[in-house]
């Protein structure tokens, strides 16, 4: 940490907050606060504006909540009067979506007092007016969001605000917010408090800082950008595209991957075809990227997060969610692109108690490799990273790891090599190379069209269109996709015969009876139950190893 202050670790319980934030802590499951946490927590129950920069997944959503709910609680008790004490903003709607849930989840115990609302949905403005005007105590916006409800009028902060956050504080000029903060900064009140969460200390955060920050404590954990191994493994798979096909579904088929996992790859077009391709297999999955509509995205991540969907396949849009750093576009460069301006992909969005990253595609660079492993191991979990990396992608692979291992011992490699034996498996080999086959280009543009057309279905702003002209409806529901991929029941299921003897253990395919038996009384059974900790431990072909040995 910069401050040089030796406290003993502060737990939840000694941090002076209420009980019904304790209770709600408590109901979360968080047994101790993380790291940012501990420091951040009193240091804004105390007053002080606070720089905090953390890697994501650090818990530092929670960081800020906390003492602003506490806070809030405080004043409750000097005053009936209703106003909105604290303003939140962050570059994009799924993540106000997410800091609201989070608010949300921590005032279950005293939602009656502490009040929260979500104004970064498009929503028209009249629409969320009525709620404005009940002064939810907390607002939590897209800088563009709230400028344009406070030149609507609707909200009146100069008197009432005691404070702003400012989360993903980095991305928030790099989305073109700069003109709108500033603006907004005009219709605050000359005092408040005020905390920036950044996971990088860009130049764009220190500008921010200048304006916003008054004498600042900042905190920058002594932290690497990613969880130590201890938490987060990182595996490496030598293989080609279609034998990369091949052990993703082998993995997926045969149940060897435990736990939610995000698959990751390098285009959009690439999405669509690794969620076809899984499809036929009877996988279901859903896909994330940032050319889909917002309200898809934010629902993705709460279906995936609420489990209907324990798969993930996401295209990780570096451009949007790396300023200030080696790949930063050029500020006159910025959003070039005609998308969603209160939209980005997946830095700072939660997708909560993933095990699993597998990067089908390897990332182009550092800075995203950190990204997506950050997706996984957060807060105290554990988890893994899980790479395919073809030929081609091999000078990446040493180049990631000669940056991320900087400063470190030289002798340990921090890819492990995960044990696959695709010989074994010859039998997906051929399944896999029907389908990845089957999906074509026009197959995955047709997917896309799909969706699209799903969302004009559920558009609102439409419905009353299609109300008045309800023959415009019918043409767009019988314009039938023409290359669709079809789902062959029979790869749904995986016949006996083609799991290799040493994994029906595993993988829990064989007769239901012996595969009851063998697995409680399986070493490797235990032993992966024992290792449950770590998801991709029980992705090691361990049996392959256990047999040659007896063998030999
Ligand atoms: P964040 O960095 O705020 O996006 O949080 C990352 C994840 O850590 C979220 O899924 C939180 O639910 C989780 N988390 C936050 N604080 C704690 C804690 N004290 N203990 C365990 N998990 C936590």
């Amino acid at each position: 940490m910069d401050e040089d202050q030796e406290e003993k670790p502060l737990n939840f319980h000694e941090m002076e907050l209420d009980d019904r934030i304790l209770k709600a802590i408590a109901k979360l499951g968080w047994a101790v606060p993380t790291l940012i946490q501990e420091k951040v927590i009193p240091l804004v129950l105390e007053g002080k504006d606070v720089l905090i920069r953390a890697r994501t997944g650090s818990g530092k959503t929670a960081a800020f909540a906390v003492p602003v709910i506490q806070k809030i609680l405080n004043f409750k008790q000097t005053t009936t009067h209703q106003e909105t004490k604290a303003l939140i903003l962050a570059p994009s709607k799924e993540l106000c979506n997410q800091i609201c849930k989070v608010l949300k989840d921590l005032t279950i115990k005293c939602s009656r007092e502490v009040k929260c609302l979500d104004i970064a949905p498009q929503e028209d403005l009249t629409i969320q007016k009525p709620l404005l005007t009940e002064k939810p105590d907390i607002i939590v916006a897209t800088p563009a969001r709230c400028l344009q409800h406070i030149l609507a009028g609707n909200i009146n902060l100069k008197k009432c605000l005691e404070i702003l956050v400012i989360d993903e504080a980095d991305l928030v000029f790099s989305f073109g917010y700069e003109a709108e903060i500033k603006q907004l900064l005009d219709h605050l009140p000359s005092v408040y408090q005020a905390i920036l969460a950044s996971a990088t200390l860009s130049e764009d955060v220190k500008s921010l800082k200048q304006i916003v920050l008054h004498n600042p404590v900042t905190l920058k954990l002594e932290e690497p950008e990613l969880a130590p191994s201890s938490q987060l493994t990182h595996y490496h798979l030598k293989a080609e595209e279609i034998d990369k096909a091949t052990i993703l579904c082998t993995l997926l088929k045969l149940h060897l991957i435990r736990g939610k996992t995000i698959i990751f790859v390098n285009t959009v077009d690439k999405c669509y075809k690794i969620r076809l391709y899984l499809e036929q297999f009877g996988v279901r999955t859903c896909v994330m990227n940032s050319e889909l509509p917002s309200a898809i995205r934010c629902h993705s991540v709460n279906q995936f997060n609420q489990g209907v969907y324990d798969i993930i396949v996401a295209s990780d849009e570096k451009s949007l969610e790396s300023p200030g750093t080696e790949s930063a576009p050029e500020p006159t460069k910025r959003f070039k692109r005609n998308k969603d301006k209160n939209s980005g992909v997946s830095r700072g969005i939660d997708f909560q108690c993933v095990s699993n990253v597998i990067n089908f595609d390897f990332p182009l660079d550092v800075q995203s490799y950190i990204h997506r492993a950050g997706r996984t191991a957060r807060g105290n979990n554990q988890g893994s990273v899980l790479s395919f990396v073809s030929m081609k992608e091999l000078p990446l692979l040493e180049k990631i790891e000669n940056k991320l291992k900087q400063g470190q011992d030289d002798s340990v490699s921090l890819f492990k090599s995960y044990q696959f034996k695709l010989e074994e498996v010859e039998s997906f080999k051929y399944r896999a190379k029907d389908a990845w086959r089957a999906v074509t280009k026009i197959a995955v543009r047709e997917a896309r069209l799909k969706e699209i057309k799903q969302e004009i279905f559920n558009c609102q702003k439409l419905k009353s269109y299609f109300e008045d002209n309800p023959a415009d409806l019918q043409v767009l529901r019988h314009d039938k996709a023409l290359h669709t991929v079809k789902v062959q029941r029979h790869l749904s299921n995986v016949p006996e015969y083609i799991v290799p003897p040493t994994l029906k253990n595993l993988s829990g395919i064989g007769k239901k009876n012996k595969r009851k038996r063998d697995y409680q009384s399986s070493n490797i059974a235990s032993k992966i139950k024992a290792k449950k900790n770590n998801p991709l431990a029980a992705m090691q072909f361990e049996g392959f190893k256990k047999k040659r040995k007896k063998i030999a």
